[in-house]
């Protein structure tokens, strides 16, 4: 069992804090708070908000009737419980006045604050209200980099979750979840049941796009009966937290097979034969100081020179964590160096509008030597289920 590394983390989040000028930091809803303290609020309208003051001691600002889902960090917060009928943004406003550096020590400047991504709009223009002096900033300026390099036991939990993936993967390539003759939405129950049989908490989505269906990168699996001779995507994931850590909120599984309902075609099978390099050279390409956007023009330039290009119109990836997408996103202009550490997803995809689509997806984690490796490691192969 890997420690939470809350305190670690608090202190990554006050280093970055003093790079962007933020004077405190309030979390609310979202995966920041899970990710720093181990609690997820409910999400529901009653306001809970950490407030981390850029020195001193943070505060969680909670509903009394929710104060004992909490549990005590001491090392990291101390807990604030208010009951219905007091005024929780006073309260905040209260805590971020008393947090926010003297006027005089810095003449003029407005104090800052992040707020999260995630936290609802009526909290926020409620303490921008009686805050009027404060600069807001969106917590991501600060949290998103620092989430991006995943800690030892972040990467532990991701392994556990592809692995849980990729057993699930291999009852499909196996032929023993069956497609033809089946509704879309049948086939993708049965991915969800599996990826919870699996030791998942949580199935955040299983696409089953066949036929023309699977030209649709985030297709609702639906009424469409699956049939002969289709390309299927299968493109599932959920949440697995590893038990007995006071931070096993869960990390994500991401991961697609495309499978082929018959014996494929030359067309098809050259077509798959594309994505698949395509796949390796994006991971090959997936290192330590190599920009995010190199990642995606190295799946995308072997899918052009094959001539597929006009078919592949997605991003390569998205980083994965505590959520499904995060930080960093493989996207022609995003520079930012990737790190040892890093979190994401390969998933090029060629599709065909109104004929086929395909798409290979793994989670790859950047290693202490800079190079990547693949957590998803079922059968790349577009397995066929020809008579
Ligand atoms: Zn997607
Ligand atoms: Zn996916
Ligand atoms: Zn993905």
């Amino acid at each position: 069992m890997v420690p939470f590394a809350g305190a670690d983390r608090v202190g990554r989040v006050r280093e970055r804090m003093a790079v962007e000028g933020v004077d405190v930091l309030c979390l609310s809803h979202g995966a920041d708070l899970p990710w720093l303290t181990g609690y997820r609020a409910m999400p529901l309208e009653r306001l809970t908000m950490l407030v981390l003051p850029a020195a001193g001691e943070p505060v969680l600002v909670v509903p009394r009737l929710e104060a004992p889902r909490v549990s005590p960090r001491a090392d990291l917060f101390t807990v604030l419980a208010w009951e219905d009928g007091d005024d929780p943004v006073d309260l905040v406003a209260s805590l971020l006045r008393r947090s926010v550096r003297s006027p005089d020590a810095d003449a003029g400047a407005a104090p800052v604050v992040a707020v999260s991504d995630r936290a609802w709009a009526t909290s926020l223009l409620a303490l921008q209200s009686v805050l009027p002096g404060v600069t807001w900033r969106p917590s991501s300026s600060v949290t998103a980099p620092v989430r991006a390099v995943k800690d030892v036991g972040e990467i532990a939990a991701l392994r556990a979750a592809a692995a849980a993936a990729d057993r699930v993967a291999a009852v499909l390539q196996a032929g023993e979840v069956p497609l033809v003759g089946r509704r879309e939405s049948d086939v993708s129950g049965d991915l969800g049941d599996l990826l919870l049989a699996e030791g998942h908490q949580q199935v955040n989505f299983a696409i089953v796009g066949s036929g023309p269906n699977a030209a649709s990168p985030h297709h609702e699996p639906g009424a469409r009966v699956v049939g002969p001779d289709e390309t299927v995507v299968c493109d599932f994931g959920g949440v697995l937290a590893l038990s007995g850590d006071a931070g096993a909120v869960g990390y994500c599984s991401d991961i697609t097979r495309t499978v082929y309902t018959g014996t494929p075609p030359a067309e098809i099978a050259e077509c798959y034969e594309v994505l698949r390099a395509a796949q390796q050279a994006g991971v090959v390409a997936a290192r330590a100081g190599v920009a995010a956007e190199a990642v995606d023009r190295a799946t995308r330039t072997v899918i052009d020179e094959a001539g597929y290009g006009e078919h592949f119109w997605h991003r390569t990836g998205h980083g994965i964590g505590i959520e499904e997408h995060e930080d960093p996103y493989l996207v022609e202009g995003n520079g930012v160096l990737l790190e040892v550490g890093n979190a994401f997803s390969v998933e090029p995809g060629i599709y065909v509008t109104g004929r086929f689509g395909m798409r290979l997806e793994d989670i790859v984690v950047i290693g202490e030597d800079g190079e990547p490796e693949r957590l998803n490691r079922a059968d790349h192969a577009m397995v066929a289920f020809g008579p």
